[in-house]
């Protein structure tokens, strides 16, 4: 039987038939996976609808709704080595990864913005007008639909629903069809921890039940994680229905500048982690690196090194570090990717094949020698395949490294304050990170500039994404 739909608390079949997921370590079937109709996400929509007035989740005070969302993260940490098991089973990652980033990043969600909930303010604002309070109040944007994509499934999911719940929103969720599991594991959490029915509402199933949702004149915002093309169309769904709020989280394809006074050994363990956390597949991977000439061939040759030593395997094996690509389909893409390097004359210096056996692995890949004009160089691979290629004057990697559609996250390395900060200031990202990997923290503001999407997420700038301002103008003359 297929898993079901969770519409205002209740488990219900789903009326669009099923796709089955698989554990990308082995290309097994784990479960089928109910798919929406469009009268179920009719149904759960209008279940948030009236979940968002109803006393039972609107007349909660502040300090009530923030303990709801403090037992959810203690619930989440109470089961934090199921969920980490069924993250790994689902999208592949190493056992150490879903525990430490996916598990624990989402506990903390939760705990964070619970936090909040007893500090949202608004303002007294010195209107000219005689005789006239005025003052704003942040109220909820509505009906939320959070639509994710197979990455990081449970901690991207948290980092939607965690501020929504915050601000008193109801959400409608939509997970990958490619890793359902524990998002739907966490909506049976939600409602443990006493969060009232129809607050959260889950539909699964493909892009048409994202594509119901974003079209649907009922919902007043959607938060979106996942490709830019996928983004455009969503773009254009809210505009052809009722101009519904976007929250956009796209591609990206960050560089990584890597100046001549560089530590190249703390260049390379940090580009590896940033480059290959979760086999590449996260949206702020570094993947083109800009290598001042004097220190290429040291970077390409310790950076095929580390490569090389990374262990393959399941994701459920504790000493793995490299698991599979999430899907047959994907790793087609990625390897397409790799393919156009080759015929481009780009310089393969390791990798560049799929793994042979039953799951999806492929080679961690390097290319030296790469132009910037390079399908490799320009699109998002969203796999362990890295280009390089080198620059002579200082001024040169600035307006390569920006020459590009997305604006997500780059990386500078350097000893030097004058040029991290000189890079820092020129990129046009959403992050800069200097002599570091890319994470994310629920303190810091996480979005793109250009086509990698619109808003932000995670700390106070959540908090803007899913209330409005009310203001009030209140008139006490006579
Ligand atoms: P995707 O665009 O294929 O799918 C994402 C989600 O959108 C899925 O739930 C999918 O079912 C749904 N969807 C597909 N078509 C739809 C439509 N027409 N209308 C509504 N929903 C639809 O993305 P993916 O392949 O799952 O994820 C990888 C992408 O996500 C990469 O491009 C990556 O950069 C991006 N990403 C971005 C961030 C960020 O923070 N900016 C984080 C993680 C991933």
């Amino acid at each position: 039987m297929a898993t079901r739909l969770c519409i205002d608390g209740q488990w219900t079949e789903a009326g669009g038939g099923a796709l089955p997921t698989r554990d990308p370590a082995t290309g097994r079937v784990i479960e089928e996976v109910g798919t929406a109709s469009r009268s179920d996400v009719d149904a759960a929509v209008a279940a948030a609808r009236r979940a968002l007035t109803a006393p039972a989740w609107a007349g909660l005070l502040p300090v009530q709704r923030a303990a709801l969302l403090f037992r959810l993260a203690d619930l989440v940490e109470r089961h934090h080595e199921e969920l980490a098991r069924l993250e790994t089973l689902d999208q592949g990652q190493p056992i150490g990864v879903s525990r430490q980033v996916s598990v624990t990043g989402t506990a903390e969600h939760f705990r964070y913005f619970a936090g909040w909930v007893t500090k949202l303010q608004g303002t007294t604002n010195p209107v000219s007008f005689p005789d006239t309070l005025h003052y704003t109040r942040r109220e909820p944007v509505g009906v939320n639909a959070l639509i994710t994509p197979w990455n990081f499934p449970l901690m991207i999911l948290a980092w939607k629903l965690a501020p929504a719940l915050a601000t008193g929103n109801t959400v409608v969720i939509k997970p990958s069809e490619v890793t359902p599991l524990t998002s739907i594991r966490l909506v049976e959490l939600v409602h443990e921890a006493g969060i009232p029915p129809g607050v959260v509402n889950l539909v699964t199933g493909d892009g048409a039940v994202g594509a119901l949702l974003t079209e649907h004149a009922d919902v007043d915002h959607v938060s979106y994680t996942g490709s830019t093309a996928v983004g455009k169309l969503i773009t254009a769904a809210s505009a052809a229905s009722n101009l519904k709020r976007l929250t956009l989280e796209l591609g990206g394809k960050a560089p990584s500048i890597i100046a001549a006074d560089a530590d190249i050994d703390a260049a390379v363990a940090g580009n590896l982690a940033g480059a290959t956390l979760n086999t590449g597949q996260v949206c702020a991977a570094y993947t083109r690196f800009y290598v001042d000439r004097k220190r290429e061939q040291e970077f390409v040759d310790k950076m095929a090194r580390g490569l090389e030593s990374l262990r393959l395997g399941p994701g459920t094996e504790e000493t793995t570090q490299l698991g599979p690509l999430v899907s047959a389909k994907h790793r087609e893409h990625v390897d397409f990717l790799v393919s156009t390097g080759r015929e481009q004359g780009a310089d393969l210096v390791t990798g560049g094949n799929p793994v042979d056996g039953d799951g999806y692995f492929y080679a961690p890949t390097l290319f030296a020698e790469v132009r910037d004009d390079m399908a490799i160089m320009r699109e998002e691979i969203f796999g362990p395949v890295l280009a390089v290629t080198a620059y002579d004057d200082s001024d040169e990697p600035l307006h390569r490294a920006n020459d590009t559609e997305y604006g997500l996250a780059a990386t500078v390395w350097t000893r030097d304050l004058r040029t991290a900060q000189r890079y820092a200031d020129g990129i046009r990202a959403g992050a800069v990170f200097v002599n570091m990997p890319p994470i994310p923290d629920m303190a810091a503001p996480w979005g793109g500039y250009k086509a990698s999407g619109w808003g932000r997420e995670m700390g106070p700038w959540a908090l803007d994404a899913y209330t409005e301002t009310k203001a009030v103008w209140l008139h006490y003359g006579g």
